[in-house]
């Protein structure tokens, strides 16, 4: 009687306690499994210009000068209002207390051509113009002949892109 208890307690042992040496398993996190062949990249995402070109649309009056004392005065010495030099003839004068100067614009003539200008100069005849509400921007060119040439627009269409 004495011995099969002792066996029973031996196969117990043998049955469940072993269990308790034995190393567990290991845990393993789910492997994904793919259905269907792996999707295409997604097309690179498009690079814009963020800085949206902002302007307000005027008309103006349009002319044009040119670096000598005829047009600029006597003391004229080949310098912008704005320090810049006169040449290579991509400024325009505008009253700057309407548009500042560094200020793009462009202006739009009867013919279809659009000459692309920075502000960096200034006239009395501009400020004067400004005084009664009223734009006025003098093209800088490089000679008294072509100042005369091109003439006077009373109504030209000018985009100004001061906007932030
Ligand atoms: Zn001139």
């Amino acid at each position: 009687m004495g011995s099969l208890a002792m066996l029973g307690i031996y196969i117990g042992h043998k049955l469940y306690g072993s269990f308790a040496d034995e190393p567990k398993p290991e845990y393993r996190a789910p492997v994904a499994v793919h259905a269907g062949p792996p999707k295409a990249e997604k097309p690179a995402p498009k690079i814009v210009d963020e800085t949206p070109l902002l302007y307000r649309t005027i008309k103006a009056k349009v002319t044009a000068y040119c670096p000598c004392t005829g047009c600029c005065g006597p003391n004229a010495r080949g310098i912008t209002g704005s320090g810049d030099a006169v040449a290579p003839y991509d400024g325009v004068a505008a009253a700057t207390d309407a548009v500042k100067y560094r200020t793009k614009i462009d202006i739009f003539l009867p013919d279809g051509t659009v000459l692309k200008k920075e502000v960096d100069d200034t006239g009395g005849d501009m400020r004067k113009a400004w005084k009664e509400g009223k734009y006025h921007f003098d093209v800088r060119v490089p000679s008294h002949e072509q100042a005369k040439k091109f003439g006077v627009y009373h109504d030209a269409e000018v985009r100004i892109y001061d906007k932030k």
